[in-house]
């Protein structure tokens, strides 16, 4: 039989069903896999063996009663920005190390009613800020492809992960790329959905606006099969919309005839990389020959976005992090002289050092005297760049653009420079800003052995028409399926 940790979702379910395969086997294969590589990518900050074989005989005993749910016995990852009641979420920070959360995010509560497997808690880039994982208060995750490279951030675990066949698939979050960049560094694909579209009730917030819970898998095919269980309307989230959920692999026919494909100008100059930049055209020809209509259309206020994103964003993790300041949970430390002197000390112990930097960037951004000069302007420049897609999606279905300017950078290459960290973001953020649907997939590979990805941006609430774009272009190749090159042997 071939590797267990090789199947797709509907490869394995079928197995499963057909009881040619137990829960617990593939489990086992899994947690197997996770022993040998870890080491090498550091993609987990906890794995839940004992959690997980118990969630396996309970999807075995749904199996043999007939009744198992959509994700039953499939093993996935969890970022480790995401609560599960008894198990640590750590937001790769210090100041979160030994909590445990008292109950679960609405996400966690979907995938175990799907009678999914959880195998861990994924590393991340603290507080999901960052672009390449070096920031995880647990030590970096690397890059499966190339372990001197970074895997991307901030869902860098979720991303190597699912490249490193450690999970079928993974939960990531998304606020200005963190899982569209990843996925495309790791050569995995990995929808945002629609702001609204998730709940985040139980995900550790860093910039409210922006904050959205996607799935990392191998194929679109297996990302629509994860939506379709997390996109449940929660009360618990006021930004969860109350609107049907589609079954959105059932949309998955492979057509693309007579889709409306728009190319922004803007993505395609200044500092994007030859190889990038060529293996994406070759996707849009690709989905031109499928039958889509493939035209350039513009994006004008593109160059505004960095500057926009890193306002908002700072401004609004300076007040989401204000809450950890060693009162409630999480770290408390020193001697303490008085309440303002816990905070300083748990503070200036519990954070990293990007951490700080964006409570300080936003704390001035909202401050009296700037906030009209940065805050409020930020978000008029937003309300432009939300326009600038409604105007292009007035005439078009989707719009193609690449995810990251270059492949995977080195471990250690950007760190000193936050500038240059925060410049490899430039076109996976304006798709936060808009709140609009952003899928990213594989399709080349640089002569440097690095994967490169696209992404397919949609209308809000339109991921079917984004997944099935993506899926009818994962029938037609095969950039989905290359795995890296096993790691060596220790
Ligand atoms: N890289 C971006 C940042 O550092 C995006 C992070 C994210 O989407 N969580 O803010």
């Amino acid at each position: 039989m071939t590797d267990p940790t090789t199947l797709t979702i509907d490869e394995a379910r079928t197995l499963l069903d057909g009881r040619e395969l137990s829960a617990r086997q593939l489990t086992e294969a899994f947690l197997a896999r996770i022993a040998e590589t870890q080491d090498a990518f550091n993609a987990f900050i906890t794995v839940t063996p004992e959690q997980a074989l118990e969630q396996a005989d309970a999807a075995d005993a749904k199996i043999a009663a007939g009744d198992a749910g959509p994700l039953c016995g499939i093993p996935i990852g969890v970022k480790d920005i995401i609560l599960t009641r008894g198990v640590r979420t750590t937001a790769a920070s210090h100041i979160l190390e030994s909590f445990v959360a008292p109950y679960d995010a609405n996400v966690v509560d979907c995938l175990r009613a799907a009678d999914a497997v959880i195998v861990g808690k994924l590393n991340c880039d603290e507080f999901a800020m960052g672009s390449s994982n070096e920031n995880s208060a647990f030590g970096a995750t690397r890059n499966p492809w190339n372990a001197d490279c970074v895997p991307g951030g901030s869902s860098g675990g979720s991303a190597a992960a699912v490249a490193a066949r450690q999970c079928i698939a993974s939960l990531g979050t998304d606020t200005g790329g963190s899982i569209r960049q990843p996925a495309a560094f790791c050569g995995v694909t990995g929808l945002k959905p629609t702001y609204g579209r998730v709940s985040r009730y139980g995900v550790i917030a860093f910039a409210s606006s922006l904050d959205q819970v996607g799935p990392m898998a191998q194929s679109a095919r297996d990302a629509a099969h994860l939506l379709s269980v997390i996109a449940a309307h929660d009360d618990r989230d006021s930004t969860s919309v109350d609107r049907e959920t589609p079954n959105y692999a059932a949309a998955l026919d492979g057509e693309v005839a007579g889709l409306r494909i728009g190319l922004p100008r803007e993505y395609f100059t200044g500092g994007i990389d030859p190889q990038v930049q060529q293996a994406v055209r070759a996707a849009a020809s690709q989905l031109e020959k499928l039958g889509a209509t493939v035209d350039e259309v513009s994006l004008p206020h593109t160059e505004y976005a960095i500057a926009t994103y890193y306002l908002i964003a700072t401004a609004e993790a300076s007040s989401n992090l204000a809450r950890y300041d060693g009162t409630r949970y999480g770290l408390r430390t020193g001697e303490q002289d008085g309440l303002l002197d816990m905070y300083r000390q748990t503070r200036a112990k519990g954070f990293g050092s990007e951490v700080k930097r964006r409570i300080m960037l936003g704390t001035h951004a909202l401050s009296a005297g700037y906030y009209d000069a940065y805050y409020l302007k930020a978000q008029k420049v937003r309300t432009l760049i939300r326009s600038d897609f409604e105007a292009v999606f007035l005439d078009h279905d989707l719009i193609l653009a690449p995810t990251t300017p270059t492949p995977a950078f080195r471990v250690g290459e950007k760190s000193d420079d936050p500038l240059q960290m925060y410049l490899n973001d430039i076109f996976t953020i304006s798709v936060n800003l808009a709140g609009l649907p952003g899928l990213s997939l594989p399709c080349g590979i640089s002569d440097t052995g690095l994967p490169i990805g696209f992404q397919l941006i949609g209308k809000p609430f339109d991921e079917t028409t984004v997944l099935r774009a993506g899926d009818a272009y994962q029938r037609a190749t095969d950039w989905h399926r290359k795995h890296p090159p096993e790691p060596e042997a220790k």
